[in-house]
C-alpha cells in the first residue's frame, strides 16, 4: 500500500505526527493508501518554507517564473495515464473522464497562468497635469489555498498557478478524500526543479491542517474552494485577521428550458448537466425548469436518455456513471432521495443502487442517475445542495415565475437558458442571481472571465485577471509634475 508524503520545502516528508488517513477507493470500497494527518507543526514548517522562499521567488522575472510552471504542467502531461488513474481510484470519476478532462484542465491552468504573466498592462492616471499615478502591484506573500475533492487536481491548481504565478509562494491543502492527485502534483514539481518551498503541499484534515493554515498569521490570503458551512468558519477565523480572503462555495443551480430551445441540445445537454461526475460538480444544473407546453414529452425522453446510462466501473471504458466520492456523500445522497419521497416527490427512475455492478464495484458507492418530479421549488430537496446524480424537474408557465424559481434559494452560482429566442434570452440572463449563466451551453470555461457566485455560493472571483489582482495588492505611486 502506497504511503503519501508532504511536499514541505522541496522534499517530500512525513507528517510530524507520524500519523496517517486512509484513502478509500470509493469504486471499491478498499482502502489502497495511507495519508499525512498532518498537524499545525507541519503547516508551520510549510508555511516558514514558502515565507523563506519568498523573496527570491516574487524577486525573479516573471519569464523565469514562467519556464518553472511550464516544467510542472509539461511532466504533468508527460504522465497523464498516471495522473487520470489515480483521479479515478481516488474520486470513482470514470477515467476516461479524468483523461480527456480534469487532468489536461489542471494542465491548462498551468499553462494559462504561466503565461498570463507574460502579458500583463499597469495602470497610469495623470491627475490635471499636476502629477502621474502609477499602480504597482505586488505579490502578497504566502497564500493558503484549500480545495475541495470533486474536480481534484483541477481546483487545486487553479488557485496554485495565479498564485505562484504573480510572485506569491504557497502553501496547499487538498481534500482528505482525494489526495493522489495532489501526491503526484508534488513529485512533478520535484521533478520539473522548482526552487524549494514556493509550492508546498500539506495532507491532512479540515480541523488538523486547513484549519491552522486559515489562522495561521503569515499567511495573508486565504483561496477556498469548498462547501458553505465550510467556508463560513473560514470568514469567521480569516475576517478579523482582516486576511483576504476568496470563498468559492456551494450552488444549487437552475437549468432553464423554453419551449422554443433547440430540443435534442436541451435535452441531451440537461442530462449532462445533471449527471457529469455523479453531479458532484458545484456547478451541475441540479433543478431543472421546463415550459410546460414541452414538459411532458422533455421529462419523458430526459428520464429515458438517464435510464440509459451505464452506471459502474469508473475503469470501464463505457461507464458514464461512476462511483459517488465516499460512504458519507453516497449516504446524505441517498438521505436527499428519501427526502424527496417524503416531500411527496415522484421518483421517476434511479432512486439507490444498481443492481448489476460488477463484482470488483461490489461493496462501492454507486447511485443511479436518479429523477425526480412533483416537488415544489421550496421544499428543502430544491433548496439545499445534494451534491450527488439526482435532478428535480419542474414546469414553468412564464418568464417571470421561472426567474423568481431559479432565484429562490440561498445559492448563486450558475443557471443555463436554453432558447433561440435572442432578446429572452439576454433579459432572463441578467435577472438571474448567479455568478455565471450559460446560454444554450453548460459548462464551457474560458479561463480569462470572472468566476465565482453570488449569496452563499461564494465570496470574490476566480479566473483570468480576478485571480491575478486576488493575488496581487496594487501599490499607487503619486509623482507630482
Ligand atoms: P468541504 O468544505 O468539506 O472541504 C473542502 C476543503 O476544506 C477540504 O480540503 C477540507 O479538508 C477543508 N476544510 C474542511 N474544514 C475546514 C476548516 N474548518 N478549515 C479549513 N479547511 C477546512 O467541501 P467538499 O465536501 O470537499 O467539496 C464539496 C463542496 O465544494 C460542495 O459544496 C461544492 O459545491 C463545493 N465546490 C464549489 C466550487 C466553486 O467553484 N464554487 C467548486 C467545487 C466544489
Amino acid at each position: 500500500m502506497q504511503t503519501l508524503a508532504n511536499y514541505i520545502d522541496g522534499q517530500l516528508v512525513a507528517p510530524q505526527t507520524g500519523s496517517y488517513l486512509e484513502n478509500i477507493n470509493p469504486a471499491t470500497g478498499a482502502v489502497y493508501s495511507k495519508i499525512p494527518d498532518s498537524n499545525e507543526r507541519d503547516v508551520d514548517a510549510a508555511v516558514t518554507a514558502a515565507a523563506r522562499a519568498f523573496p527570491a521567488w516574487s524577486g525573479m522575472p516573471a519569464e523565469e517564473r514562467s519556464r518553472y510552471m511550464m516544467r510542472v504542467a509539461q511532466v504533468i502531461e508527460e504522465k497523464l495515464d498516471a495522473f487520470a488513474a489515480a483521479e479515478c481510484d481516488d474520486n470513482g470519476k470514470p477515467l476516461w473522464l479524468a483523461r480527456t478532462v480534469d487532468i489536461p484542465r489542471a494542465v491548462k491552468n498551468l499553462r494559462f497562468f504561466a503565461t498570463a504573466i507574460l502579458h500583463t498592462r499597469s495602470d497610469l492616471h495623470e491627475t490635471d497635469g499636476q502629477a502621474l499615478n502609477y499602480t504597482l502591484r505586488r505579490p502578497r506573500g504566502v497564500a493558503g489555498l484549500i480545495s475541495p475533492w470533486n474536480l481534484p487536481l483541477y481546483l487545486f491548481t487553479w488557485k496554485i498557478a495565479p498564485a505562484i504565478a504573480t510572485g506569491n509562494t504557497a502553501v496547499g491543502k487538498p481534500s482528505e478524500v482525494t489526495p493522489m492527485t495532489a501526491h503526484l502534483l508534488a513529485e512533478a514539481c520535484v521533478e520539473a526543479d522548482l526552487p524549494p518551498g514556493v509550492l508546498n503541499i500539506v495532507h491532512g484534515t479540515g480541523v488538523g491542517a486547513g484549519a491552522p493554515l486559515v489562522a495561521h498569521p503569515n499567511v495573508p490570503t486565504i483561496s477556498f474552494t469548498g462547501g458553505t458551512v465550510t467556508g463560513r468558519e473560514i470568514a469567521r477565523t480569516a475576517a478579523p485577521m482582516f486576511k483576504k480572503y476568496s470563498l468559492e462555495l456551494g450552488g444549487k443551480n437552475p437549468n432553464i428550458v423554453f419551449a422554443d430551445a433547440d430540443f435534442d441540445k436541451a435535452l441531451n445537454e440537461s442530462v449532462r448537466a445533471a449527471f457529469a461526475n455523479q453531479g458532484q460538480i458545484c456547478l451541475c444544473g441540479s433543478r431543472l425548469f421546463v415550459e410546460r407546453s414541452i414538459y411532458d414529452r422533455f421529462v419523458e425522453q430526459f428520464v429515458a436518455a438517464a435510464k440509459a446510462m451505464t452506471v459502474g466501473d469508473p475503469r470501464a471504458a463505457d461507464t458514464k456513471v461512476g462511483a459517488l466520492v465516499s460512504k458519507a456523500q453516497y449516504n446524505k445522497v441517498l438521505s436527499y432521495i428519501q427526502l424527496a419521497r417524503d416531500e411527496g416527490g415522484t421518483i421517476l427512475c434511479g432512486g439507490g443502487r444498481p443492481d448489476d455492478l460488477p463484482e470488483r464495484c461490489r461493496d462501492g458507492y454507486f447511485i443511479s442517475p436518479t429523477v425526480i418530479t412533483g416537488l415544489d421549488h421550496l421544499c428543502r430537496v430544491n433548496q439545499e445542495e445534494i451534491f450527488g446524480p439526482v435532478v428535480s424537474i419542474m414546469p414553468f408557465d412564464s418568464d417571470d415565475s421561472v426567474i423568481e424559481m431559479a432565484n429562490s434559494t440561498p445559492y448563486g452560482l450558475s443557471a443555463s437558458i436554453w432558447t433561440q429566442n435572442l432578446m429572452r434570452a439576454h433579459r432572463v440572463a441578467e435577472q438571474l442571481a448567479a455568478g455565471t449563466v450559460w446560454i444554450n451551453c453548460w459548462l464551457l470555461r474560458d479561463l480569462r472571465v470572472p468566476f465565482g457566485g453570488v449569496k452563499q455560493s461564494g465570496v470574490g472571483r476566480e479566473g483570468g485577471d480576478e485571480a491575478l489582482r486576488f493575488f496581487t495588492e496594487p501599490k499607487n505611486v503619486c509623482v507630482a509634475k
